[in-house]
């Protein structure tokens, strides 16, 4: 059996019909930037969320360096952000010329918020955390740490569409929540696609304006601003995928559920919940010692995996200005050397979840 590591293309065949209907209304509808579409999602999904304003953007990158340089980050401060993310999250923060000061992740593969304090500095302006995996740690505490010690919270939920904590969304505890709807997210569009939440209003009316050139009316500029506008096409799409987000969702749940309760192998360990989050499982990641021997022993079995991620930012040529060496964050390293993410998708069969665990199951060195 051949199963590869995601199948965005079940996705699609599960509400078929009526994303070939919307696609077709949008493109007969002679209007593709900034219309109705786009303003139905904006209010449909910050209703999702939990928060009342929401700004779409072209992307989830851009949701996290336009939220942190309307938070006012800029040179001279320092952003926490865990070690273990991807590196979208850093690039948030240093491309506006803010410095990111790397947190190790805990047992869950998040935020370690016991680690936060000792990394406090005067420069320090905000914490971003990132609920990887669609994982949440404690938000109350987070939240509770970032108005002690006035800094920003900045939540990374590009891997948490629908994630709660004690009841809560991920991405209305923040300041900012920033979303990606990149086609392999839980919530995906059909190309590139992001958002803005905040419940404060003044911060998504800057959003909006600034991702249109800084024009609030056409051809008067009052910033210099970007080009970073959600499409009517995927404004649509992502309409109609929001929808049906609870039915999603609780497959992921139901997928995740068998895979903990079947993977019985000494040489895997499986992820944990912390209590009081509900997870969203935008992936199913285990570690193991011998994680490529088992990565490679998967493909030849027709199985696909992937790491996330294989080099952490810290240790990329990207952040190599930072100048820091193999060894500075270990649990974050050792996370790197050890995580494979499993088959885990929409629409993916029993028979095919069943092969899985058994060929993991079977897994010897
Ligand atoms: C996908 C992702 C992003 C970036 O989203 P894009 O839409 O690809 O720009 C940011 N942070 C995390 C944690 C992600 O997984």
């Amino acid at each position: 059996m051949e199963i590869a590591a995601n199948r965005m293309d079940r996705g699609f065949y599960q509400y078929q019909k009526e994303y070939e209907e919307k696609a077709l209304e949008v493109l007969r509808s002679g209007w593709y930037i900034l219309g109705k579409e786009e303003a139905t999602f904006e209010e449909a999904f910050a209703d999702y969320v939990g928060v009342p304003y929401c700004a779409g953007l072209a992307n989830g990158l851009d949701a996290l360096w336009i939220g942190c340089k309307l938070l006012g980050i800029g040179k001279g401060d320092e952003v926490l952000v865990q070690g273990n993310t991807y590196i979208a999250s850093v690039m948030g923060i240093s491309i506006n010329d803010a410095t990111p000061v790397f947190v190790e992740p805990d047992e869950y593969y998040q935020l370690d918020l016991t680690k936060l304090e000792e990394r406090l500095t005067p420069k320090t302006k905000a914490v971003m955390v990132v609920h990887l995996y669609g994982h949440m740690t404690d938000m109350d505490a987070l939240a509770a740490f970032c108005k002690e010690h006035q800094l920003y919270l900045i939540e990374d939920c590009a891997q948490a569409h629908g994630a709660k904590w004690n009841g809560r969304c991920a991405g209305s505890f923040g300041d900012i929540g920033c979303f990606s709807f990149y086609p392999s997210k839980n919530l995906g569009a059909f190309g590139d696609a992001g958002a803005l939440v905040s419940s404060n209003p003044d911060i998504i009316n800057e959003a909006k304006i600034f991702r249109n050139y800084g024009s609030e009316k056409r051809y008067y500029n009052k910033v210099v601003g970007a080009n970073s506008r959600l499409d009517e096409l995927q404004a649509g799409l992502l309409n109609i995928r929001l929808k049906h987000m609870d039915g999603i969702t609780k497959e992921r749940q139901e997928l995740a559920a068998e895979y903990s309760a079947k993977i019985h192998n000494p040489l895997i360990i499986c992820p944990k919940t912390r209590s009081g989050n509900i997870p969203v499982w935008h992936q199913f990641v285990i570690r193991c010692e011998y994680r490529d021997r088992l990565a490679q022993y998967l493909k030849e079995n027709g199985i696909g995996s992937i790491i996330h991620y294989p080099i952490p930012p810290h240790l990329s040529e990207a952040y190599g200005y930072l100048g820091m060496k193999e060894g500075t964050l270990p649990i974050t390293e050792h996370y790197a050397n050890t995580v494979l993410s499993i088959p885990m998708y929409n629409g993916m069969t029993a028979e095919e979840q069943e092969y899985v665990v058994k060929c993991l199951n079977a897994f010897q060195v």
